[in-house]
C-alpha cells in the first residue's frame, strides 16, 4: 500500500483586470508551506498549512508573443504552470505507473484559477494537456517489445445532477442522464460512457478539444455555465507485461487517472441566481455540499471518530458516488485549493482553505490494480 493520507495544494492567481481596476487590496500571503490570510476588518490572521503551497501572485513576466507567464527573476516566488506540474502532475503519472488510481480535482470559487490549473489557457498549458504530452512522451521512452501499453480516455459532465457524456455529439445525448452503476469488480462507473482509445498525444489532444467543445452552454448566461458543472476526464492506462522467454502475458496493470475541474463552492446568494439558475445552484450545492458531507465524513473516520453505524454519504449526489473510489477508496488522491488574492473574496478563500484542511485529514487505502494473466 503506498502513502495514502490525501495531498493538498494550495494556489494563489495574480489579481485579474476588474481587481486592478477596482484598487484590490491583497490578503493573502505565503511562506514555505505556510499561508496566511488577514480579514481586513478585525485585522485577525489566520494561518494555513499544505503539501505545496503556489504563490502565483506576482513576480512573474508574461512574454509578449507567446502570453508565457514565468518567474520573473530566479529569486521571485512565483510558482509557473511547469512548477505545479513538476510536483503534482508527476506524481499523479508515477502512481499511475505504478498502477495505482489517482484522482486530481481542484476545488475554489469561480474565478480563482482551478481551470487555469488543470486545463490552463492558450500557452499556459495546465496539468492535463501537460500530463497527457507527459504520458506518451514515458511510452516512448520505455518502448519495450515485452510492455504494452494502452491508454484511453472519457469526459464527463454533472450538471443539474446529470451526468452528460462529453464525447458523444449533444443530439445523441440521453435525456436525464447516463445511469451510474456498481459492479463487484469494475467499482462504480458510468453506464454506456465512450472509451476513447488514444495512441498519440495528437489523438488525445483532439478527443479533449471535442469534449471541451460540447460542454454545457446554457443560452442565457453563455460565459457563466461552465462555473456550474463538474467535469471529470478520465485516463485509463494499462500496462501488460510479457514473458521475455515465451512471449505469453504474465499480468497487468489498470490504473484510472480521474482529473476533476468542480463547479464553483461559492454560495447561491452571491451569483444572484434566480430561477432555472437557481434549480442549478441548488443541484450544484448539492453535489458540493455532498462532497462536504463525504470529506467530513472520511475525516472523522481517518481519526477513528466516525460513530457506529454512521456511513459516507457517498449515494448523495452523483458527484461523490462517481468519485467514491477517489475520495477514502482504492485512489491516491491530491486536491489543488485555488484561493483567490483580494480581500473582496476573504470569507470564500477562508471556506475554500478550510476544505482542504478537513481533505488532508483523509487517508485513502490505494493499492497497485494488478492483475496475473492466465
Ligand atoms: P475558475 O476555473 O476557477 O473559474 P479560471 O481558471 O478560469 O477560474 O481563472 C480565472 C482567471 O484568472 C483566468 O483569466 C485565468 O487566466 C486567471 N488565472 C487563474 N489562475 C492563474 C494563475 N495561476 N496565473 C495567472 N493567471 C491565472
Ligand atoms: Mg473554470
Amino acid at each position: 500500500m503506498g502513502d495514502c493520507s490525501v495531498k493538498v495544494a494550495v494556489r494563489v492567481r495574480p489579481f485579474n483586470s476588474r481587481e486592478k481596476e477596482e484598487g484590490a487590496e491583497l490578503c493573502v500571503e505565503m511562506r514555505g508551506n505556510t499561508t496566511k490570510v488577514r480579514n481586513k476588518e478585525n485585522g485577525t490572521i489566520k494561518e494555513f498549512h499544505y503539501d505545496y503551497s503556489y504563490w502565483s501572485h506576482d513576480g512573474f513576466n508574461e512574454d509578449p508573443t507567446t502570453g508565457i507567464l514565468t518567474k520573473a527573476s530566479p529569486s521571485s516566488q512565483y510558482a509557473d504552470q511547469q512548477t505545479v506540474f513538476n510536483d503534482i502532475g508527476v506524481g499523479v503519472l508515477d502512481n499511475a505507473w505504478q498502477g495505482y488510481h489517482c484522482c486530481l480535482f481542484a476545488y475554489g470559487q469561480t474565478g480563482s484559477g482551478k481551470s487555469y490549473s488543470m486545463v490552463g489557457y492558450g500557452s499556459n498549458k495546465g496539468i492535463i494537456p501537460i500530463a497527457c504530452e507527459e504520458v506518451f512522451i514515458r511510452i516512448s521512452q520505455r518502448a519495450s517489445p515485452f510492455i504494452e501499453c494502452k491508454v484511453s480516455a472519457s469526459m464527463l459532465e454533472i450538471y443539474n445532477e446529470q451526468v452528460q457524456d462529453l464525447l458523444q455529439p449533444p443530439q445523441n445525448r440521453v435525456k436525464g442522464g447516463l445511469k451510474i452503476r456498481e459492479d463487484p469488480k469494475k467499482g462504480v462507473f458510468v453506464e454506456g460512457l465512450i472509451e476513447q482509445p488514444c495512441s498519440s498525444y495528437e489523438e488525445i489532444s483532439a478527443v479533449l478539444d471535442r469534449g471541451n467543445k460540447s460542454r454545457t452552454v446554457a443560452a442565457t448566461q453563455m460565459n457563466a455555465t461552465s462555473s456550474r458543472a463538474h467535469t471529470v476526464l478520465t485516463i485509463s492506462f494499462t500496462q501488460i507485461f510479457y514473458d521475455e522467454a515465451t512471449g505469453k502475458p504474465l499480468n497487468r496493470k489498470q490504473s484510472n487517472i480521474n482529473l476533476v475541474d468542480l463547479a464553483g463552492s461559492e454560495r447561491a446568494a452571491k451569483t444572484g441566481a434566480t430561477g432555472d439558475r437557481l434549480q442549478e445552484g441548488s443541484n450544484i450545492n448539492k453535489s458540493l455540499s455532498s462532497l462536504g458531507k463525504v470529506i467530513t465524513a472520511l475525516a472523522k473516520r481517518s481519526s477513528g471518530q466516525l460513530a457506529k453505524g454512521e456511513v459516507i454519504p457517498y449515494r448523495e449526489s452523483k458527484l461523490t458516488r462517481i468519485l467514491q473510489n477517489a475520495l477514502g477508496g482504492n485512489s491516491m488522491t491530491t486536491m489543488i485549493a485555488a484561493i483567490s488574492p483580494a480581500t473582496f473574496n476573504y470569507d470564500e478563500t477562508i471556506s475554500t482553505l478550510r476544505y482542504a484542511d478537513a481533505v488532508k485529514s483523509i487517508k485513502n487505502q490505494a493499492v497497485v490494480n494488478e492483475t496475473p494473466q492466465e
